[in-house]
């Protein structure tokens, strides 16, 4: 078997076009999608980010409307941009990008976006209704890896999911979508007894650990489909993800690569988003 590679960086380009033409419509009737994109301190992979972020904004017209603040700025100083923000009609769309510096207390920012501009879908009442089965917005990384999931063309119906990594914005977020789309899922994380065992038994693996080799070619059942969310760094300082990429290809039938596979939904689909939330001002 020689694994279906899922190309990430193609489909996420045909997202922004179609993001591009629904912004083109919007601006046709008034409306200029808008996205406020809050910047503090100087942490060189943050500026990274925001760069791809703002340039994927400006390829799609979404007008990128930036907030850089000081590492020394205050907890009040920020949450007051945070309510201007909120109060501002031209934004439709609020990311604050993180982490934020260590005085800041980034839980009491986020929830202080109002969750109708809340693109990045980390508020509690975004992953509440996400909870519930009826999600507004979704956070990006987990909705990219969904958007993924269905160009395999399979039903996710009845399918045993495994997400490895239990954090709010990528393995809480993805274990509820793959729910909400009716697999059975099990959600695994550093005290999970077994994980061999339960990747075994998974035709879907989603990894968001951030470790090299979290998850080992030698456990997965063939045939299953893999999605690579993390991000690393291996021995050689090559970019990586968290999956035996090289040697799940003779096992997978579908499988993400990094780079090139859920980094680019990520952004794409937060432009997704910014349209959404312009859509349901307007
Ligand atoms: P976090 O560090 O917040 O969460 C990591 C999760 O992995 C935790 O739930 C942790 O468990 C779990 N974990 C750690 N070690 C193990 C282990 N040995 N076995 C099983 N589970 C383990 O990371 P994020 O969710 O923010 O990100 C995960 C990865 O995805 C990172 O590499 C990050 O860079 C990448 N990422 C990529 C994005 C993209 O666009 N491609 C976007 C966002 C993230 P516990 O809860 O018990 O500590």
């Amino acid at each position: 078997m020689s694994a279906h590679i899922l190309d990430g960086k193609a489909l996420a380009a045909s997202l922004r076009k179609q993001v591009a033409g629904e912004c083109q419509e919007l601006r046709a009737g008034g409306i200029e999608p808008g996205l406020a994109v809050v910047l503090v301190g100087d942490d060189p992979a943050s500026q990274i980010y925001v760069k791809h972020k703002e340039r994927a904004a400006h390829e799609c017209g979404v007008s990128a409307l930036d907030y850089r603040r000081g590492a020394d700025i205050s907890q009040e100083e920020l949450l007051q941009l945070v309510h201007t923000l909120n109060a501002d009609a031209k934004v439709h769309g609020i990311l604050v990008q993180l982490p934020l510096p260590a005085h800041l207390d980034a839980t009491q920012i986020l929830d202080a976006i109002d969750p109708a501009k809340d693109v990045d879908g980390f508020h509690p009442d975004n992953i509440g209704r996400l909870a519930q089965g009826r999600p507004r917005f979704v956070a990006a990384t987990p909705m990219g890896c969904m958007s993924l999931l269905a160009t395999t063309g399979q039903s996710l119906a009845g399918k045993h999911a495994v997400v490895v990594g239990r954090s709010n914005i990528v393995g809480k977020p993805m274990a509820l979508l793959l729910t909400n789309a009716n697999a059975t899922v099990t959600l695994c994380h550093s005290r999970t007894e077994g994980l061999a065992q339960h990747i075994a038994r998974a035709d879907i693996v989603v990894a968001a650990v951030g470790k090299v080799d979290a998850v080992l070619a030698s456990w997965l059942k063939p045939g299953a489909i893999v999605i690579d969310v993390g991000m690393n760094r291996n021995a050689e300082g090559k970019l990586c993800g968290d999956v035996q990429y090289e040697e799940m290809l003779e096992h997978a039938s579908a499988i993400t690569p990094v780079p090139g596979g859920v980094g680019p939904m990520t952004i794409a689909s937060l432009m997704q988003n910014v349209v959404k939330a312009a859509r349901a001002a307007g």
